[in-house]
């Protein structure tokens, strides 16, 4: 039995009783909207970068995947309580990532049944 975590919408198995969300980050795209950050959850700045890309460009007609690039500015969202040594702390300076996609390709199976020849 799974069920999504409402605050970070992460998965979380019935067996996994010490989900903690990961660090709250702000991600703005000053090229789009120079004002607003965006609450994500994710357990580093990079990371925070990549999921704010990943749905930005669903949103976008994926033109990250025929080869545009987004910048993106990232920041600790200084009301979270997170502090571990190797992750920004709350409210320091943003740092600033170049975001890019790749479409990997998938390939499926699928069984064809043929059909029976009744005259025979
Ligand atoms: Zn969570």
């Amino acid at each position: 039995m799974t069920d999504r975590c409402p605050n970070c919408n992460a998965w979380i198995y019935s067996y996994d009783k010490g989900h903690e969300c990961p660090p709250l980050w702000l991600v703005q795209c000053p090229e789009y909207d120079d004002e607003t950050w965006d609450e994500v959850y994710a357990v580093a700045a990079e990371y925070a970068a990549e999921s704010w890309a990943e749905e930005h460009d669903r949103n976008c007609s994926y033109m990250m995947l025929d080869g545009e690039t987004i910048v993106v500015r990232v920041k600790r969202d200084p009301n979270d309580g997170w502090c571990v040594d190797n992750i920004m702390m709350p409210g320091t300076d943003f740092k600033t990532f170049t975001c890019s996609g790749e479409a990997v390709p998938t390939y499926t199976a699928e069984e064809i049944v043929e059909e029976t020849d009744d005259n025979n």
